[in-house]
């Protein structure tokens, strides 16, 4: 009898534990359902518009879902279209591949003014999400932005907003995007970190495109490198060693600075901020001890410290992630990709993680007679809701190919509702 598998998300682990379990089983059939129109998750959506290298991996995740045994159920919300039990009920496995992406609060005095973002939201904004929630302030008033957390994303906002016009080449940043970045007066672009450089997350070739900026300086002060341990990695060391300066370069009119041992405590602004307040930590050769308080002003603030697990199905959780022993939630349910291990590593972790956990599938289960596909189909139909299938996905790509402005990869259509026509074929 034919496996019957349904995968929740279309993100990077969906799609790959969708091409594992293809290879592995061949007669599985696999159904990718996804809540939003347009599959691949946070690689359309989180991805910075001008890493296009990084989103080409979707050429091949668009093999994956066109597979002939794969079948993708747009538009369908797994808890408000169908339920998880009943899913449960119509499929042999359910896999998760659900992410995690709420941004982390830091749950200090001032985090709901006016003018800070957490990244995951100022992403979706620069990427055209269709529920991206607008920065709720004039950007185009912003001289200084504070931007808190010392991984990969905070360099993605400092290079999106330090970039100019031109360097948006070849990327999908879409016009109104373009135009209010371009407005920006910006000045400064602090990027904190809670401990010293040697625990940065940063890598060196996300690093070397800030220094490659037309408008943006990279500095770090001689008292912040010193703040902390060794930079372990030589490669990261020498690169702040070749931007330490006491004073900032003024042949170009953006400096993005690094700060070390920051810890915030404050947002200040009556109605928008316009100061973040830290607590100094001095690095004393073993510890980092207690010296002070500082303030920077900001015009906006982007909080970059990671994202919390948000338990949508009452699973459990367990250290921020879904509670799992190795993807396994309970007989029948299997979870992957950020979900079940954290949000962290790149892409491709997610292609080996997917893997692990198809062959553990095939090892636990067979096939028991469900229904599958044929079943939800059924369910979907009987209540009146019209998912996306691959064809319609494919027109809502080819939609946004053809509406790309020169010097862009495509225009994304940035409303759920004309996405749905367009795949339907309702010419607009
Ligand atoms: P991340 O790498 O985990 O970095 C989060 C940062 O936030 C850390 O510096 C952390 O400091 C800091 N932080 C956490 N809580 C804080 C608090 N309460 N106060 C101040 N700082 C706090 O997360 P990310 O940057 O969101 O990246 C997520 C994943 O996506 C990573 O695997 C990343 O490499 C990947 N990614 C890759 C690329 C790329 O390859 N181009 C681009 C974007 C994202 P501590 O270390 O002190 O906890």
């Amino acid at each position: 009898m034919t496996l019957k598998l349904a995968i929740v998300g279309s993100g990077a682990s969906g799609c790959y534990i969708a091409e594992a379990i293809a290879k592995l089983d061949s007669t599985a059939e696999i159904d990718v359902i996804e809540r939003l129109a347009t599959p691949f998750g946070l690689i359309r959506y989180g991805v910075a518009p001008d890493h296009q290298g990084t989103k080409a991996i979707v050429r091949t995740l668009d093999r994956i879902l066109g597979h002939e045994r794969v079948c993708f159920f747009g538009a369908v919300s797994v808890g408000r279209d169908i339920e998880l039990a009943e899913l449960r009920n119509l499929y042999d496995v359910i896999v998760l591949a659900t992410g995690i992406n709420r941004d982390r609060k830091l749950c200090i005095p001032g985090e709901n003014l006016a003018g800070i973002s957490g990244s995951g939201a100022f992403a979706g904004w620069y990427n055209d999400h269709v529920e991206a929630v607008r920065p709720a302030l004039d950007l185009g008033r912003t001289r200084s932005v504070v931007v808190i957390g010392n991984g990969n994303v905070a360099l993605d906002i400092a290079r999106i907003l330090a970039k100019t016009e031109p360097e948006f080449a070849g990327s999908d940043l879409s016009p109104a995007q373009t135009r209010t970045l371009a407005a920006l007066p910006l000045e400064s672009i602090h990027v904190i970190g809670r401990r010293g450089l040697a625990h940065a997350k940063f890598s060196l070739h996300e690093l070397r495109e800030l220094a490659g900026l037309a408008n943006a300086s990279v500095r770090v002060s001689p008292e912040d490198l010193a703040n902390g341990p060794d930079i372990g990695d030589k490669t990261i060391r020498s690169f702040f060693e070749t931007h330490c300066a006491t004073s900032r370069n003024r042949n170009k009119p953006v400096e993005i600075r690094f700060h070390a041992g920051l810890d915030p405590f404050e947002f200040m602004g009556s109605d928008k901020v316009n100061a973040v307040r830290f607590k100094r930590k001095q690095w004393n050769g073993e510890n980092y001890v207690p010296s002070g308080e500082i303030e920077l002003s900001a015009d906006f603030v982007v909080t970059s410290i990671g994202y919390d697990f948000f338990d949508r199905f009452d699973l459990g959780s367990s250290g921020g992630v879904l509670r799992n022993d190795d993807g396994k939630i309970q007989d029948g349910l299997y979870v992957v990709g950020w979900a079940k291990r954290g949000p962290s590593g790149v892409i491709g972790t997610n292609r080996a993680d997917s893997q692990f956990v198809a062959q553990r599938i095939l090892k636990e289960i067979r096939s028991s007679g469900r229904p599958g596909r044929a079943g939800l189909q059924v369910k979907l139909a009987e209540r009146g809701i019209d998912w996306i299938d691959y064809a319609g996905w494919k027109r809502i790509e080819a939609a946004e190919g053809a509406a790309a402005l020169p010097g862009r990869t495509r225009q994304k259509v940035a409303n759920i509702a004309q996405q749905i026509s367009i795949a339907q074929g309702v010419s607009l």
